[in-house]
């Protein structure tokens, strides 16, 4: 426990729309986080505004973080939320320090950044503000349509630096969503927040994360969310089977036992090994999602598709009039593209054991 729950800090108990919910206010020391050199995701910074998270995905790996503060990771994750208040004018000033070098900075990648608190504090919003009047690079996953509030704001991110959105949608299985993400957006209009980013210039793939065995990994679903995709015009597809650590495991599969105690046996034998399931299934996944993408003429990765209209690179740039708004942290940025084009791209494992 990081410290007990009398220490979270001012307490506000939701009303209207966010009946049933507490908020819990705290001043963040610092906002941008490095991610430890031990890590092997390809960004080594990340910002999360929130703790706990509202979409109630029952997978969730985030959940076990809920008890460091001395919360439990089922119903307090999804109901008590964290909000880091101070988060706008923190990222503002630790921009300014003469020591930051204008890296990719990752959001996304413990909770939502735009689950429903969101709604009501626009942290968010505030760092995507700061971040674009920077020039700083970024990029977001949610599973929410309420990115689509912050539109206008990301199409001028996108001009000024490099900017790229993905949306989480598992499965268009309208049962499954129902079933496991209960606090969602329905998966279509994620898809239809994929397509309306993409036509205004924002660079929106999909993860298709997580695929859940017995529940969402029929050949026929996972072709059906890939097709889904494509015709979406997401510019990337990255599938991602369920894993389960220690802490996630424990709730998912008390969850599951409730539900679908049928799928119980088939859960002991894909985890029988550990957190991951066997290769073999991971891989019938992405190859399945490649067979959808391989007649369109998608890289054979059967990831990727560039169809984004916003000035994306250095070499854009030199046509754009908005070359001067470059500002010089993006500058800095761009030398390290290559990199920051990993992540955007091909999304390394350790980076999909995030999702
Ligand atoms: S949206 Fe992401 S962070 Fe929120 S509950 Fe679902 S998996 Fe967890």
């Amino acid at each position: 426990m990081l410290f007990p729950v009398s220490a979270l800090g001012e307490r506000h108990v939701g009303t209207g729309e966010y009946r049933g919910m507490e908020f819990f206010h705290v001043n963040a020391r610092t906002i941008v986080n490095k991610v430890p050199a031990s890590s092997k995701m390809p960004f080594d910074y990340t910002i999360n505004a929130y703790r706990g998270c509202s979409h109630a995905c029952t997978y969730c790996f985030a959940r076990p973080t809920h008890s460091y503060l001395g919360l439990d990771s089922g119903v307090d994750f999804e109901h008590k939320i964290v909000v880091k208040v101070n988060a706008v004018e923190k990222v503002r000033a630790e921009l300014r320090s003469p020591r930051w070098q204008g890296d990719h900075i990752a959001m996304g990648t413990n909770t939502d950044p735009y689950q429903k608190a969101e709604g009501k504090y626009h942290l968010t919003q505030g760092i995507v503000r700061v971040l674009a009047e920077a020039g700083n690079p970024f990029s977001l996953l949610t599973k929410s349509t309420l990115v689509l509030r912050d539109l206008a704001l990301l199409t001028e991110a996108a001009c000024r630096t490099r900017v790229s959105v993905a949306l989480s949608i598992g499965t268009m299985d309208r049962e499954v969503w129902r079933l496991t993400e209960p606090g969602t957006p329905p998966p279509e209009k994620r898809l239809e927040a994929v397509a309306r980013l993409n036509e205004a210039g924002v660079r929106c793939g999909v993860l298709i994360a997580p695929v859940l065995p017995g529940l969402s990994d029929s050949d026929e679903q996972v072709r059906a969310v890939a097709k889904a995709c494509l015709e979406a015009g997401a510019v990337s597809v990255t599938p991602v089977a369920l894993h389960l650590r220690p802490g996630v495991r424990e709730h998912y599969l008390k969850w599951l036992s409730e539900v679908r105690p049928d799928l119980m046996a088939l859960h002991a034998e894909r985890f029988k090994k550990g957190s991951y399931q066997p290769r073999a299934d991971q891989q019938r996944i992405s190859e399945l999602v490649r067979s959808v993408g391989r007649p369109t003429g998608w890289h054979p990765s059967g990831w990727r598709r560039v169809t984004a209209k916003a000035p994306t690179t250095a070499e854009d740039r030199e046509d754009s009039s908005l070359k001067a708004s470059v500002a010089p942290a993006a500058q800095a940025a761009e030398r390290r593209r290559g990199r920051v084009e990993a992540l955007q791209l091909r999304p390394s494992t350790e980076q999909l054991r995030l999702l």
